[in-house]
């Protein structure tokens, strides 16, 4: 083979490898997490009826899975549990880092202290980073843009470059979670009857431990009894998974639009 020959076919076959059909990587979908609270031997909070909240959360969060596998092929769903099963907190968090979540849910419901009075009403906690100081071991190490094999995590770049980048992930995170936030509580408001009692910020271990926008919603006071009385029912709990559902599908279709390329 001559020179002329050889670069010739070199460059055809370097055209034929880099061509746009062989470079172009499967678009990741969009994935969320619903993490059903509690489970196994933690049943959460136990409600006037003796109902425990591990089952509600379960059941909701059940709804919501079939919910969304059914109407959208482009959303992957992961669940933390399926079962009635006890997993560790830090455990959620590595299911969901491991999956690459757009967005973790997670799912509970509340009882109120001791010492106050009747409550009743849904609350929204979004993660305040700035609480815990894992957070920031859980957004450089188990965030998938962080630890990628190209990078040695011990070199001195690398700890400079996660440095810089941790409380602009940290930050870009904390206002999805807003956003998702602003619309599960709009949606919960006209899907359901319970009443809001607003969108709180916390350093809850499991909405840190999940390097992603984050959202624990408290469905409903099983210390009350209209509360739990409607939680209790398969209308109440499809009526929350419904809330849930369509705030991820505006969220989605949000979080996409901003995405876009202009
Ligand atoms: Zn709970």
């Amino acid at each position: 083979m001559n020179k002329l020959t050889f670069f010739i076919t070199f460059y055809l076959i370097l055209i034929l490898i880099c061509s746009p059909a062989n470079l172009q990587t499967e678009k990741k979908k969009f994935t969320v997490i619903i993490d059903p609270g509690h489970g196994g031997k933690d049943p959460g909070t136990i409600g006037l009826s003796k109902i425990y909240e591990k089952d509600i959360n379960l059941s909701v969060s059940l709804k919501l899975r079939n919910y969304l596998q059914n109407k959208y092929d482009d959303i992957k769903v992961v669940m933390t549990r399926e079962k009635d099963e006890f997993i560790e907190l830090k455990e959620r968090g590595n299911i969901a880092n491991k999956n690459s979540g757009d967005l973790f849910v997670s799912i509970h419901c509340n009882y109120k202290k001791k010492e106050e009075n009747d409550k009743n009403g849904f609350e929204i906690y979004i993660s305040d980073f700035s609480r815990l100081p894992e957070a920031e071991y859980y957004t450089k190490y188990q965030n998938p843009l962080f630890s990628t094999k190209d990078w040695d995590t011990n070199s001195l770049d690398w700890i400079e470059y996660s440095s810089l980048l941790v409380p602009v992930y940290q930050n870009i995170y904390q206002r999805w979670s807003e956003r998702f936030a602003s619309i599960l509580e709009l949606e919960m408001t006209k899907n359901t009857v319970i009443l809001s009692r607003g969108i709180n910020q916390e350093g809850f271990f499991v909405l840190v431990g999940a390097s992603m926008p984050v959202v624990l919603l408290e469905s409903g006071f099983l210390s009350n009894k209209a509360d739990e009385t409607y939680l209790k029912t398969e209308k109440g709990q499809e009526d929350v998974a419904k809330a849930l559902y369509k705030s991820i599908v505006y969220y989605k279709m949000d979080y996409e639009f901003d995405k876009m390329e202009f």
